[in-house]
């Protein structure tokens, strides 16, 4: 978790740095091999220009030494200053394959750590609720976490060896400069530590500030999605949304620029202040190492070699200043990925296959449920049974909770109260995938797959998604093979615009064929139908329906419709009004009763007159 509350400068400070061991252990779960590599390569980049500094010196100095000596010491020297340059061109070729070694394996990680980050992110996802995928928050880390999965978590890595690196460099150079003078480490030590704190504090607030963000930036992301997509288009151009859209889109942004350019000119401006301190700390260094020279404490070989550690010195600071400062979107995005994939789903599956009752059917006792974060409960007190082979119909106003007892049931959802049985069995004691494959079930909100047009019916029994016969008598109960026929490539037509030759169909159309994919079902004990077919035709949906009987005959089914020519077949009928169940029976029943039901049924057969 963030520690991002914390007052104090030094977690504020360490706070940059949290995240740098996730991405490591994340690259280290790619590949172990590769991390240890790009270790080592890092080690030897740290440790190299120091030494190929201080041999450079060495050289001059030989060099110096060739031009006074004369015989055969000036010969001795000019071998001394010959190894010297075999030396250093030995050590430059050894750094040189070390860097190219640490990019080839930053190449390969990158694209093995975004492949697993996206497969974590994914079977992630399947472990979820349908309840997380509604809680906007949530939603929005997940998305987050898969824009960039591919590039984030490897630059923290890459940043953070670069940092390591540094350090090193600037370690080596320290021993050495110590010959030097002790008080020239810790000037040049020193020098350095105000720029690179306020960088770390800059990068800490900016990374804050982000967060802090993230609800302002999700709306702007629905704004551009409105915007620009095929489903939004539509009503954007003809209700002229554009502009108001646009508009809103431009105040965020407006908002945001506010505080981002203040972070950004007081960056800048310490950044460079602190710069020139280090600069400063840097050419003071410079004097002092040619005054020593002149004064003969140390040669000119010395001096140069001073001279180069100091620059490199000077550019290790820069380049991990640089480091920290890219820091912060890196850890905005790992803190992001981290808390989504470390986020604990309950356990959803119990582990029984059968119920000890086979005959007893399905049993609401008492069920509640309220919604996640909402006070009014969606359903109440629910009691009702349902025996194997009986049909239920459910009617009810919107919203009077007809799909949320269907979610109940298949257990997108548990009941915040009470307890729902399915052949004697709680439904929490159930194998999750067994309980799923005893119920098939369409929503009104069934997905249109952009797939062909078999396969779109096939999934309703992933098993048989290829057996073509199965398929094409779904196809038929549903009544979708009549214009799948027509279709330019029959069942192999592909369906939805994302894909090439892809062919739309209309609302009743991808009706008939959610209600097809509802038939391949034909193993599940209970098939549930909730307003499929609010665009279909009632002569086409009485005819479909009737197929539906046919094979749910010792089965339980269960249909959501405002059509009453539908309804009234259903051996009992459950009519919900703000959760509650009001009146139940079969229709003649509810007939007699002369409530709700009765009132409804007239209306409408009034409607048809
Ligand atoms: P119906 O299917 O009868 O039209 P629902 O079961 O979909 O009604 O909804 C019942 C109540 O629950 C409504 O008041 C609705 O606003 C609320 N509701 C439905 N889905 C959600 C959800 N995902 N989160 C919060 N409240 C919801």
């Amino acid at each position: 978790m963030v520690k991002q509350t914390s007052s104090n400068p030094v977690s504020k400070f360490i706070s940059v740095f949290q995240y740098s061991g996730i991405a490591i252990g994340l690259v280290w779960d790619t590949s172990a091999a590769l991390t240890v590599v790009m270790a080592l390569t890092t080690l030897v980049s740290g440790i190299l220009p120091a030494a190929i500094a201080s041999i450079g010196g060495l050289f001059v100095d030989a060099v110096a030494s060739a031009f006074q000596e004369t015989g055969n010491s000036a010969q001795q020297m000019r071998s001394e200053a010959l190894y010297y340059v075999f030396l250093e061109a030995g050590l430059v070729v050894l750094m040189t394959a070390a860097q190219r070694i640490s990019t080839v394996c930053q190449s390969i990680l990158r694209v093995l750590l975004g492949n697993k980050i996206n497969v974590m992110i994914l079977e992630k996802a399947l472990t979820l609720e349908l309840a997380h995928f509604e809680d906007s928050e949530f939603y929005d880390k997940l998305v987050r976490a898969r824009r960039e999965a591919s590039s984030r978590p490897l630059s923290l890595v890459i940043k953070t060896f670069d940092l390591f690196r540094d350090s090193i460099l600037l370690v080596t150079i320290g021993i050495w400069l110590y010959q030097f003078s002790p008080y020239a480490v810790l000037l040049l030590g020193l020098a350095g530590v105000p720029a690179f704190l306020a960088e770390a504090r800059f990068s800490g607030e900016a990374f804050r500030i982000h967060r802090r963000r993230s609800a302002e930036r999700r709306l702007q992301i629905y704004l551009e999605m409105v915007l620009t997509r095929e489903d939004g288009v539509k009503e954007v151009k003809l209700l002229q949304l554009g502009k108001l859209f646009v508009q809103r889109y431009v105040d965020i942004f407006k908002n945001i620029y506010r505080e981002d350019k203040s972070l950004v000119l007081r960056r800048g401006f310490w950044g460079y202040v602190l710069g020139l301190l280090a600069s400063a700390a840097f050419y003071f260094a410079y004097g002092w190492v040619g005054f020593a020279a002149i004064a003969g404490t140390i040669t000119i070989g010395q001096m140069t070699m001073y001279i180069a550690q100091f620059r490199l010195g000077q550019n290790a600071v820069t380049s991990s200043l640089t480091a920290v400062n890219g820091m912060y979107e890196d850890n905005l995005y790992l803190s992001n990925l981290s808390e989504y994939l470390s986020h604990k789903v309950p356990e959803q599956t119990g582990s029984k296959i059968k119920g000890p009752d086979s005959g007893a059917g399905i049993l609401f006792e008492n069920v509640s449920f309220n919604y996640p974060g909402s006070e009014n409960p969606a359903l109440h007190n629910i009691n009702l049974h349902i025996r194997p082979g009986e049909s239920l119909a459910i009617v009810g106003e919107n919203g009077s909770g007809k799909t949320t007892l269907i979610k109940l049931l298949t257990r997108l959802y548990v009941p915040t109260e009470g307890k729902i049985f399915l052949e004697g069995l709680e439904l929490s004691g159930w194998d999750i995938g067994t309980l799923r494959q005893k119920i098939g079930v369409i929503f009104q909100d069934f997905s249109r797959y952009q797939l062909v047009v078999g396969e779109n019916i096939g999934i309703g029994d992933v098993k048989n998604i290829h057996q073509d016969d199965h398929v094409a008598d779904a196809a038929r109960k549903g009544m979708a093979d009549v214009f799948i026929r027509d279709l330019p490539a029959g069942y192999k037509t592909q369906l939805g615009t994302w894909f090439k030759d892809g062919k739309e169909l209309s609302g009743g159309q991808w009706q008939k064929i959610a209600l097809s994919r509802a038939f391949m079902r034909n193993q599940a004990d209970i098939l549930i139908l909730d307003e499929p077919t609010a665009a279909i035709d009632a002569k086409a949906e009485a005819e479909i329906f009737e197929h539906f009987r046919d094979l749910t005959a010792n089965k339980i089914s269960i249909i959501i419709s405002h059509r009453f020519s539908t309804v009234r077949r259903a051996d009992y009928i459950v009519v919900l009004e703000q959760g509650e169940i009001l009146e139940r029976g079969s229709h003649t029943e509810l007939l007699h009763l002369d409530g709700q039901y009765a009132t409804l049924f007239k209306l409408q057969a009034k409607g048809y007159q």
